[in-house]
């Protein structure tokens, strides 16, 4: 599969080039040439197929034969090690599990997946590659556990200071080895500001090999298109008229289940989530893109304020407003209506959702108001005790640490501060 960039200015690329480099020579976005739906009797068979047969036949096209058949299979396997369960809550609302992986956020597949066809390529490569990521909290996790130990590679972690959850930092902080973390006084934008002039520092690049490991990079955004697969799977038999609601930050996620949808996923409508960072839920009430500066939440992995890959769901819909608008809804919510769905979700079902979660709820509920036939799947982005604090003072109840997220908690921190991104880059070229 070839790949084009998105600002159209630079040569086409191969899958393998694309996941070494991250972002085009053009700072575009990488996209793949085509989509080719699968076949009917694809999706018919989902009953008989386990999820890493369907996984391997969706993202096959993307990958192959620059990744021989054989040894995506086994990538895939690998990759998908854990389970993805769908919980119903009522006839018209279920929740899609994303947090059974090793940090215990949906990261965990595309930073597994990434992590393991970076491996691949470099296999036979003496030069090492710099991972630069940043996060807003999930992504540093998935991506050192993902990265640990994968030779040739190292990772290095921007995080803004004191705007991730103290769990999040401990499973980013703590793990040696190949993973640096750097604590930035700023905000996620500006960490992810920072990442983007470092690919595109000449003096730096010439000296390095950097990639990102963001969803920005096709091998980390591409394969949350299994989940939408998953669900379907789980629930096609029982519910006709399945939308997702995508609790939404950069719009990674929500833009792979477009793909899916593309492959020919019978999805009926999507719903991109969101806290007070809305410039998506804005743009299609007004049609005007207008990004602002993130605004802190306690929804943290979905503060922020320039969603690097709308650009890519608009290219799906060829910049087409009302196309777009069809299929996708947008709502916003602030911390409080999140601390009153948490409740309700807790009292109504007795289900604990962690705040990301309880934002996909509340868009489920708002667009069953005009669509009452539909059954509304929310994803669990993560798992509610990675945000003990809130959680734990909504419901009022103690919750029980599971054994990923215990294994990091006696663990001290190791971090660097930096400010500015000077200091990123004497840090790197030291
Ligand atoms: C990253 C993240 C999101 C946002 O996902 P995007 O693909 O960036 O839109 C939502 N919830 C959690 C818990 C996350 O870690």
């Amino acid at each position: 599969m070839k790949y084009y960039s998105l600002n159209k200015q630079a040569p086409d690329s191969t899958f393998k080039n694309a996941v070494i480099k991250g972002l085009a020579p053009d700072k575009g976005l990488y996209f793949p040439e085509n989509i080719a739906p699968l076949s009917q009797e694809f999706f018919d068979s989902f009953d008989t197929l386990s999820y890493s047969e369907i996984a391997y036949e969706a993202i096959k096209q993307f990958v192959t034969p620059e990744i021989p058949e054989a040894t995506l299979k086994t990538i895939v396997e690998d990759t998908l090690s854990f389970d993805f369960p769908v919980v119903k809550l009522n006839e018209n609302i279920s929740t899609l599990e994303l947090f059974h992986g090793p940090t215990m956020a949906f990261k965990d597949v595309g930073a597994r997946f990434m992590a393991r066809c970076l491996g691949y390529f470099n296999k036979d490569n003496t030069n090492e590659v710099t991972v630069l990521v940043a996060t807003s909290g999930d992504t540093g996790g998935a991506v050192a556990n993902g990265f640990l130990g994968v030779k040739g590679v190292k990772v290095v972690i921007l995080y803004p200071s004191g705007k991730v959850s103290d769990i999040q930092e401990k499973q980013l902080t703590t793990l040696g080895q190949n993973i640096t973390a750097l604590e930035v006084d700023g905000t996620f934008d500006d960490c992810q500001a920072m990442v983007k002039t470092a690919f595109l520092d000449e003096s730096l690049t010439r000296e390095m090999q950097l990639t990102s490991a963001n969803s920005i990079n096709v091998a980390r955004w591409l394969p949350q298109l299994f989940y939408f697969m998953f669900a379907y799977k789980q629930l096609h038999k029982t519910y006709k008229n399945i939308v997702f609601s995508v609790p939404s930050g950069n719009f990674g996620n929500v833009c792979a289940g477009m793909v899916a949808q593309q492959l020919g996923l019978p999805i009926k409508h999507f719903i991109a989530s969101n806290n007070l960072n809305n410039v998506v839920t804005r743009y299609l009430q007004s049609a005007l893109y207008d990004p602002k500066p993130s605004i802190q939440t306690i929804s943290n992995a979905m503060d922020v304020g320039a969603p690097s890959n709308f650009i890519r769901i608009q290219e799906i819909y060829k910049n087409n407003f009302e196309h777009l608008k069809d299929n996708l809804s947008s709502y916003s919510f602030t911390d409080e209506e999140t601390r009153n769905a948490l409740l309700e979700i807790y009292d109504n079902y007795n289900y604990v959702a962690d705040p990301h979660g309880a934002v996909g709820y509340l868009g489920c509920k708002s667009y069953l108001e005009n669509n009452p036939d539909a059954h509304c799947v929310f994803l669990e982005t993560a798992h509610p005790t990675k945000f003990l604090d809130v959680v734990e003072d909504v419901i009022n109840e103690k919750q029980k640490l599971p054994e990923q997220i215990q294994a990091v908690m006696g663990k001290t921190k190791a971090a660097t501060r930096i400010a500015t991104y000077t200091d990123l880059k004497q840090f790197l070229l030291k």
